[in-house]
């Protein structure tokens, strides 16, 4: 079903603008405020970090490597990057979220930037919506973005993604196959007010044929799961 008044994106942008933002802000943080659901969801979530993080440094080391992470939320990701020494770009379309991001790296990466030799980079933080992302990266990162797009939408942006990579692009997304479970749960994922979003799940061969048409292949796949939070990470190469 189409959401109704205005495209996904506005409804989106709204959405992590506002309550959005306080709900994930809480999830992505360290704080106790967290219900149960909410707290498995921030288990599951840092476990596709920690997988994303493996998976890039599995062949060669960050260190100089530009990355883009786009659709960066409050930086879960481009922070242990910049740990890492890759040169991160880092986007959302919500500008609450970057600001959020940047308060973030600041606080980790220049405090104990005396443990961390050499110091590093403080990524480049910018209020974008990844359609309109230019330039090139070596590797291109977008983690639980594409769960608020229908397939009609991933389309694009994972073309638009792959367009920006060089050597590789790290997608996750929310599998179908699980999709009468979370359905189920779904509720309890978007409670009250910010029902306003819904969630969107994409089969692994939608993906992969979207990759397919821009020239790109799988290289690598995860599966990430706890009880509330189902995600699939592939690594995509140009084919
Ligand atoms: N990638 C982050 C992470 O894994 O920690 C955040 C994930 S959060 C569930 C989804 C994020 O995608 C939100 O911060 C939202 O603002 C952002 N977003 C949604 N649509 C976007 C778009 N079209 N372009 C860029 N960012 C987008």
């Amino acid at each position: 079903a189409e959401v109704v008044g205005g495209g996904d994106k506005e409804v989106v942008k709204d959405y992590f603008n506002n309550s959005g933002f306080q709900r994930w802000k809480k999830i992505y943080g360290e704080t106790d405020d967290v219900n149960r659901v909410q707290k498995d969801i921030r288990l599951g979530h840092a476990k596709t970090v920690e997988n994303t993080i493996k998976m890039l440094t599995d062949e060669s080391p960050l260190r100089g490597v530009t990355v883009c992470d786009a659709g960066c939320g409050t930086g879960s990701l481009s922070i242990p990057l910049a740990k890492e020494g890759a040169i991160v770009s880092a986007s959302d379309i919500s500008a609450a979220m970057v600001a959020e991001a940047e308060k973030q790296a600041k606080e980790q990466l220049l405090a104990g930037k005396d443990d961390l030799l050499p110091a590093p980079v403080i990524p480049k933080f910018e209020v974008s919506d990844l359609e309109s992302l230019e330039g090139k990266y070596h590797t291109v990162v977008c983690l639980d973005v594409l769960i608020h797009y229908p397939q009609s939408k991933a389309d694009g942006m994972i073309a638009h993604l792959a367009s920006l990579a060089e050597k590789r692009l790290i997608l996750s997304f929310a599998p179908k196959t699980f999709y009468y479970d979370l359905l189920k749960r779904v509720g309890e994922l978007f409670p009250g007010p910010s029902k306003a979003t819904r969630a969107y799940l994409h089969s692994e061969a939608d993906v992969e044929r979207a990759l397919q048409k821009v020239g790109w292949k799988i290289r690598k796949r995860g599966f990430i799961t706890t009880q509330f939070y189902f995600a699939k990470l592939v690594e995509a190469v140009p084919a």
